[in-house]
């Protein structure tokens, strides 16, 4: 693609190409890509033929020169035509957005009320939009097919010429490297030709594994069958962990490829594990384009466009893959449909499944969602027929799911063992390490451990940009704010009272990594949660250093949980399983269930059996007691019944108006103004209300920004329209305020 100017949002104007000349009939609707609710409309510009709807182009627009998108070409147009300006030009020849993703943006700005454009954005990766990332183009050499005499005094001319006799067409930067000033001379002579071409960039050079197709079970085939066989258009596969979903899904997506349609695989970001990659790869080979956020802009805007130019067949990626420009689908998976990184967390805040499902209604394609814990909605929905239903209840060749101990801490306590580590555990973590296997020790959360207090006073040390309290990190000896990022010296003394007693108060994944190196200091020990993935390797390195057994216990947060593959290991560790139990959210005891699921999932999956240790203060938990035994039904059951009775999704709906901003006095004047209108919604349909009130949020400042929100429980969605114009009609430049429906994180 050619690079093209681009003016954000009022930047400095910066002059186009002259207006063309040819005389044209044609108009074309413009969204300028300008998110701001002013200029949130259609424009008129005069085209000629060439303009389609989709194409991004260069249009003059007031004083300066933007970007924007047609949306549709017209033969006439209401605006006098001499009101009219021209489009310059277009800034590629092929159309960035489908008929489709028009179709989809419009339903999406019109569904949260966002302006067109920025809807529009979702649909392509940031570097086609701002032009800053171009093809990459490479010149390749060959000879030209004519006899040819070369001096035998002109070693490196013939060294060259041999060269390409032996190993055909070679890129003119190795040939340069290798014989210099040979290839100018035989390109002047008419020996050697070169050829200019566009290349893709490969992320995964190299990276091909062994293929492997298996043979489906006869529950994987049956799987398979009934998804194509149902009239439903959402299937919901509900396996246990390690009952080879995947392989149903890719047979699903190598079927659609053998009818020449193509495929939507969504994971969630952190199942983009290199084993994953490498399988697809070796399986689908360039026909899959991996869209993921280890990638360079480079290589994202490539495996975008081998999509959109039909090149490469099946979209692979997390959330925003959604939205990848294939045609002609014919099958979307979403794996771990329960996975809350499925709800986006920037505007529009939509959610992935009600994209898929526009995208399979308008493609007359199945859409497939697979979890061995399924969220309570989707598997409501599945149970009273709106979806197909296929159970996976075994695992591959039968291995038995890994039994799970419950271990009663107080106990541990009583009996003075105050570490982090049951004594249980202990023993059954030395057995796996003389034994050779590997061990993953699970932590529900980085924060609530290892917080600082005064043992005098009770003083707890918080980050002054966000009302949360700090972590202690030991490797750095500072203090962090897990929202903000922010540092602080550790204390000395105690800000309040100058005590000195200063102490700490639960454990964290750097301190269970520092007390196994004292019990076990043979192993060998990973840690990873936000500290240690950051930056473009990110969880990649970790998992791939555990995978290649590099290490015997892996320690780590929720990112251990997803779909990990890893055949050594036969002991997982669950160490705080209260902690995401008491977290202030109807869904916490969903989350409770399904994390501790996932993570005993990740023992015993090949040959070598399995176990699981569950440490809890509250071993008569009935969540723990369903999961301990595997039991979704009994929990799916109880927890049912519960939302039930209290009128929580999905027999609610809850509808939270958040609003933050720096300045305290603009925050609350824009919550007063936009409760005042949501209010006149609550009085004119007080019936549909459960709940309404405004009120802090329960973290009260995050990055210096102030938090305050309207909290809505409706008895279902029909105010949803009127709720998001409400939220629009309060835009200010200096607060943010937006709508989120069953928001995944209520802090
Ligand atoms: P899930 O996604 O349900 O947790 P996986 O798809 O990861 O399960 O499969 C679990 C294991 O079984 C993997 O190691 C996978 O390679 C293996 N597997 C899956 N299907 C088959 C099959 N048909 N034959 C042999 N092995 C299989
Ligand atoms: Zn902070």
């Amino acid at each position: 693609m050619r690079g093209f100017f681009h003016v954000e949002d009022g930047g400095a104007a910066l002059s186009g190409p002259p207006p063309q000349t040819i005389l044209s009939t044609m108009f074309a609707e413009v969204i300028v890509d300008i998110a701001h609710s002013d200029v949130d409309k259609i424009f008129d510009y005069l085209c000629d033929e060439s303009v389609v709807a989709g194409m991004q182009v260069v249009v003059p627009f007031g004083a300066g020169v933007t970007t924007g998108f047609v949306m549709h070409v017209k033969e006439t147009s209401e605006v006098p035509q001499e009101k009219l300006k021209r489009i310059y030009r277009a800034a590629d020849a092929l159309p960035a957005l489908t008929e489709e993703s028009l179709m989809l943006a419009k339903k999406l700005a019109a569904r949260y009320r966002v302006p067109m454009a920025l809807a529009l954005r979702l649909f392509l990766p940031a570097e086609m939009r701002t032009g800053k990332v171009s093809e990459r183009m490479q010149t390749f050499c060959r000879l030209s097919g004519e006899a040819y005499e070369i001096s035998p005094r002109a070693k490196a001319q013939r060294g060259l010429a041999e060269f390409l006799e032996a190993h055909g067409e070679t890129e003119a930067s190795i040939l340069r490297e290798k014989f210099g000033g040979a290839l100018k001379a035989l390109l002047e002579k008419g020996i050697v030709v070169e050829e200019k071409r566009r290349v893709f960039r490969d992320p995964y050079r190299g990276e091909a594994g062994e293929r492997t197709v298996r043979t489906l079970t006869p529950a994987q085939q049956a799987a398979v069958d009934a998804v194509k066989s149902t009239e439903k258009t959402v299937t919901l596969i509900h396996g246990v962990t390690g009952s080879g979903k995947t392989e149903v899904y890719l047979s699903l997506i190598a079927d659609a490829l053998a009818e020449g349609k193509t495929a939507v695989f969504l994971v969630p970001e952190i199942s983009l594990t290199p084993q994953m990659l490498r399988q697809l790869r070796a399986r689908f080979g360039s026909r899959a384009a991996i869209l993921h956020s280890g990638l360079s802009a480079g290589e994202r805007f490539d495996e975008w466009r081998r999509l959109r130019e039909g090149i490469a067949r099946i979209a692979i990626g997390a959330r925003s893959a959604v939205f990848a420009p294939v045609e002609n689908v014919g099958v979307i998976v979403i794996d771990e449909e329960h996975d809350g990184s499925y709800s986006s967390e920037s505007s529009p805040r939509y959610n992935t499944f009600d994209i898929a499902y526009l995208r399979a209604c308008y493609h007359h394609c199945k859409l497939v969602l697979g979890s061995a814990t399924p969220s309570v909605e989707t598997y409501m929905r599945a149970t009273e027929g709106e979806f197909e239903l296929v159970r996976l209840p075994e695992r591959i060749n039968a291995r038995p799911m890994p039994a799970v101990g419950i271990v009663d801490m107080r106990r541990e306590v009583r009996r003075g063992n105050a570490s982090a580590f049951s004594s249980a555990l202990r023993e059954k973590l030395s057995k796996c390490l003389s034994e050779g296997n590997q061990a993953i020790l699970f932590l529900n959360r980085r924060g609530y451990s290892q917080t600082v207090i005064c043992r005098d006073c009770g003083y707890v040390a918080k980050c002054e940009n966000c009302d949360v309290a700090l972590t202690y990190h030991s490797d750095e000896d500072c203090l962090k704010c897990h929202y903000c990022g922010a540092r602080y010296r550790m204390l000395s003394a105690c800000p309040e009272c100058g005590g000195k007693h200063i102490g700490y108060v639960g454990t964290g994944t750097q301190r269970v990594v520092g007390d196994l190196k004292k019990l076990y200091p043979g192993a060998r020990v990973l840690r990873m949660d936000m500290d240690t993935t950051s930056g473009k390797e990110g969880h990649f390195r970790i998992l791939k250093q555990f995978a290649d057994r590099e290490a015997d216990i892996l320690v780590g947060t929720q990112m251990v949980a997803k779909g990990h593959d890893f055949p050594f290991v036969t002991l997982v560790g669950i160490l705080d399983a209260d902690m995401s139990l008491h977290f202030p959210d109807y869904r916490s005891g969903e989350r409770t269930f399904q994390l501790v699921t996932q993570v005993a999932g990740r023992s015993g999956r090949a040959s070598n059996a399995g176990e699981v240790v569950l440490q809890t203060y509250d071993p008569e938990n009935y969540i723990l007691r369903f999961a301990a035994r595997y039991d979704y039904e009994g929990f799916y059951r109880h927890e049912i019944a519960m939302r039930k009775a209290t009128l929580f999704p999905p027999f609610a709906k809850i509808v939270r108006v958040m609003v933050t901003g720096e300045s305290e006095a603009e925050t609350v004047e824009a919550l007063r103004d936009v409760y005042e209108r949501l209010k006149l919604l609550y009085t004119a349909h007080s019936e549909q209300f459960l709940f309404f009130n405004r009120m802090h949020a329960p973290i009260k400042r995050i990055q210096n920004k102030f938090r305050y929100q309207v909290l809505m429980r409706l008895s279902d969605g029909a105010l949803l329209k009127e709720i998001y114009a409400a939220v629009a009609e309060v835009q200010r430049k200096d607060v943010l305020v937006y709508a989120e429906e069953n928001p995944s994180n209520l802090s």
